[in-house]
């Protein structure tokens, strides 16, 4: 039975370096999924503010066009001012020269306020897009470690699977669901090691009599509280041994 043991303290050890390569296999894709997203909002913020830049050049070009309408039309409506002969006529296009040069200097007012929207985006597109690219270099070194540190879990997982079953194969098949099912209740750790009448694994006392039967290890035995399969080590293997060849002898 102690043989058995030592495979379950070598099944445990193998359980334990497998449940940490699986933590590292959901955690390393989950870091480069998470620097990726991080990379794609951004270039994503840059693509509105670039939108929004277009909008705003559309608006300018449009004003810019009415501009030159209007100075278009008030220079024919100047031009007609000479040919015109009653004064009532002369009025009324030199009030229609006003109300388009009024409009004219509204829509350059609009003008020079896009104008000025336009500058402060396209400085802050050109800050982004800076800060994307630096962003984007550290990403991507950081993201190429994270793949290789992957590739190095998925060659170690598998042989490890291989070792695990192999071991299996040395353990007496009525223990492995035991076994099992300690590792998966407590968290990894299925063998706790009995110490003067008292399991190290939740520090509850084990009966004498079933302390006793530790010693000897007939047969696997589980602490009566944590359910950890108990052993004693080496020494208090061997003292008990000697203590009970001074008693018989
Ligand atoms: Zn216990």
């Amino acid at each position: 039975m102690r043989e058995q043991i030592l495979v379950l303290e070598a099944l445990q050890q193998i359980d334990l370096e497998l449940s940490k390569l699986e933590v590292h296999l959901t955690e390393y894709p989950n870091k480069i999924s998470a620097l990726e997203e991080k990379l794609e909002s951004s270039k994503e913020s840059l693509l509105i503010l670039n939108n929004k830049k277009e909008e705003l050049i559309k608006v300018r070009t449009e004003l810019e066009n009415g501009i030159s309408l209007n100075e278009e039309s008030i220079k024919k409506s100047e031009a007609k001012l000479f040919e015109i002969k009653t004064h009532k006529e002369y009025q009324a296009l030199q009030k229609e020269i006003t109300e388009i040069k009024r409009l004219n200097s509204d829509h350059e007012e609009k003008l020079l306020n896009e104008m000025e929207k336009i500058e402060k985006l396209e400085k802050e597109i050109a800050e982004k897009t800076e800060k994307l690219a630096s962003m984007e270099s550290e990403y991507q070194e950081k993201i190429g470690e994270y793949q290789l540190e992957l590739e190095e879990v998925k060659t170690s997982y598998e042989p490890k699977v291989q070792e695990k079953k192999q071991r299996v194969q040395a353990l007496n098949p009525e223990i492995l669901p035991l076994y099992e099912k300690i590792l998966k209740k407590n968290n990894g750790e299925v063998l706790a090691i009995a110490k003067n009448e008292v399991c190290t694994g939740c520090y509850m006392n084990i009966p004498a009599q079933l302390f006793n039967e530790i010693l000897t290890l007939t047969r696997i035995i589980q602490c009566p509280s944590c359910l950890k399969i108990l052993y004693c080590e080496d020494e208090e293997n061997s003292k008990n041994e000697e203590n009970s060849e001074a008693k018989t002898g």
